[in-house]
C-alpha cells in the first residue's frame, strides 16, 4: 500500500504513533478491564487520563493558574452561543472581527444576544487580507471582542493579537496548539478538538477565573461556565473517549518537545507548500503574504476543468481530502500538527508531476 496523507479540514489526521496506542488500549485500557469507552468518567481510571489530560495541556500552552480548563461538547459553535451568554455581563453590545466564515457564524449567534459591532471587515476583499490594527473600529463600551486567529476556509491567519482594554475572545479551532500564544493576553481560548487535538466530539474551552459566573438569565444551565467549572466538566456524562485521545495527542505533543518544536515544523511545512505555489504559474493562493494561514492552504488550479481529474489522481496516489471549500473552489491542504513534512513534500511532487503532465 502507498503511504497516505490525510489532507482533511476536519475531522482530520491524527499523528499515526497516536492511532497506533489507541488502537493497543482500545479493549483493556490500564488496569480496568474493559474499554475506555466502557468505563465510568466518576472511576479512578478515567478521572486519572481526564487529570493527566489537563496538566499536560497546561503545561504546553504554559496556561497561567488563573484560568480554568474546560472539556466541554457541542463543538465551537456551542461556544458561539456561551460566548455572549457568559461574557456579555449586563453589558448589551460586543464587537466581532468579521475574517471569514467561522466569524460570519459566531457573528450571527451573537446577535441573537446582543448588539453586534464589526471592528474589522474582511469580506471587502472576499476574505484574503486583514486590517491594520490601528485601523480597527474599537468601541470602548463594549462587553468583549471576538475574533478568529486562523479561518479554516479561506486560509487566513492572524500575525498579531488584536490588543484591547477588554476580554479578547479567541475562536483557535484550527490554529490551537500550531504554535506558542501567550495564554494571558486573552479572556477566552476555545477550540473544537477536530482539527488539532484529538477526535470530534470534544470542545477546549480555556478561560480566565474572573469571567466565570454572571450570565445571562433564562439560559441553559450547561450553557454556563461556573456549571462545568464547579463540576471539572462532569455536571453530566462528558465525550470521554475523544478526551482520552486528546490526552494521548497531548502526551505526543510534548515527547516531540512542545509548542516551540511544532511550531518550527508547521512554519516549514507551510514555507514548503506556498514555495511550491508561488514558484508555479499553475497553481495559486489568493491571501496577502502576511496573513496565509500556516494549517489551511488553499489553491487553485490555472484551469478549473482539471479539477476532478486533480482529485482522481492525488487520491491515487494516497493523498486524500484536497477537495477545496465550495466557497473559494480548487484545492485545500489542510496541514494540521498530525501532518508530518514527508506529507507536504509528496504533495508538492505529486502537484509538479501533475502540472507537468497537463499544465
Ligand atoms: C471547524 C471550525 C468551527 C466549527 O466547529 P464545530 O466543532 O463543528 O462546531 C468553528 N470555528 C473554526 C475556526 C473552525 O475551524
Amino acid at each position: 500500500m502507498t503511504k497516505v496523507y490525510n489532507f482533511s479540514a476536519g475531522p482530520s489526521m491524527l499523528p499515526s504513533l497516536v492511532l497506533k496506542q489507541i488502537q493497543q488500549e482500545l479493549i483493556e485500557y490500564g488496569n480496568s478491564k474493559a474499554s475506555v469507552m466502557e468505563i465510568s468518567h466518576r472511576g479512578a481510571d478515567f478521572l486519572e487520563a481526564a487529570y493527566k489530560s489537563e496538566k499536560d495541556l497546561r503545561d504546553l500552552l504554559s496556561i497561567p493558574d488563573n484560568y480554568k480548563v474546560l472539556f466541554l461538547q457541542g463543538g465551537a459553535s456551542a461556544q458561539f452561543s456561551m460566548i455572549p451568554i457568559n461574557l456579555l455581563r449586563g453589558k448589551s453590545k460586543a464587537i466581532y472581527a468579521n475574517t471569514g466564515h467561522w466569524s460570519v457564524k459566531a457573528i450571527a449567534e451573537a446577535k441573537r444576544y446582543c448588539e453586534v459591532n464589526i471592528c474589522t471587515d474582511s469580506s471587502e476583499n472576499n476574505f484574503t487580507d486583514i486590517q491594520d490594527f490601528e485601523n480597527w473600529n474599537i468601541d470602548p463600551d463594549a462587553a468583549y471582542l471576538h475574533y478568529t486567529p486562523n479561518e479554516t476556509i479561506a486560509g487566513l491567519e492572524f500575525d498579531y493579537i488584536p490588543d484591547v482594554d477588554m476580554p479578547l475572545v479567541a475562536d483557535m479551532s484550527s490554529t490551537i496548539l500550531s504554535r506558542e500564544i501567550d495564554v494571558s493576553k486573552y479572556g477566552v481560548i476555545y477550540a473544537g478538538a477536530q482539527k488539532n487535538i484529538g477526535p470530534s466530539g470534544l470542545t477546549i474551552v480555556i478561560v480566565r477565573e474572573d469571567l466565570i459566573g454572571k450570565v445571562v438569565s433564562g439560559q441553559p444551565k450547561l450553557f454556563d461556565y461556573s456549571t462545568q467549572s464547579n463540576n471539572e466538566s462532569m455536571f453530566n456524562t462528558p465525550a470521554t473517549f475523544p478526551w482520552y485521545a486528546a490526552g494521548r495527542v497531548f502526551e505526543w505533543l510534548k515527547d516531540l518537545g512542545g509548542l516551540s518544536a511544532i511550531q518550527k515544523i508547521n512554519h516549514t511545512k507551510a514555507q514548503t507548500l506556498y514555495k511550491a505555489i508561488d514558484n508555479s504559474n499553475f497553481y495559486s493562493n489568493p491571501v496577502s503574504i502576511k496573513y496565509r494561514s500556516w494549517m489551511n492552504v488553499p489553491f487553485l488550479l490555472a484551469d478549473d476543468s482539471l479539477n476532478s481529474l486533480f482529485l482522481e489522481r492525488s487520491k491515487e496516489a494516497g493523498l486524500l481530502a484536497l477537495k477545496g471549500h465550495r466557497s473559494v473552489g480548487g484545492m485545500r491542504a489542510s496541514i494540521y500538527n498530525a501532518m508530518p513534512q514527508e506529507g507536504v513534500d509528496a504533495l508538492v511532487s505529486f502537484m509538479n508531476d501533475f502540472e507537468k503532465d497537463f499544465g
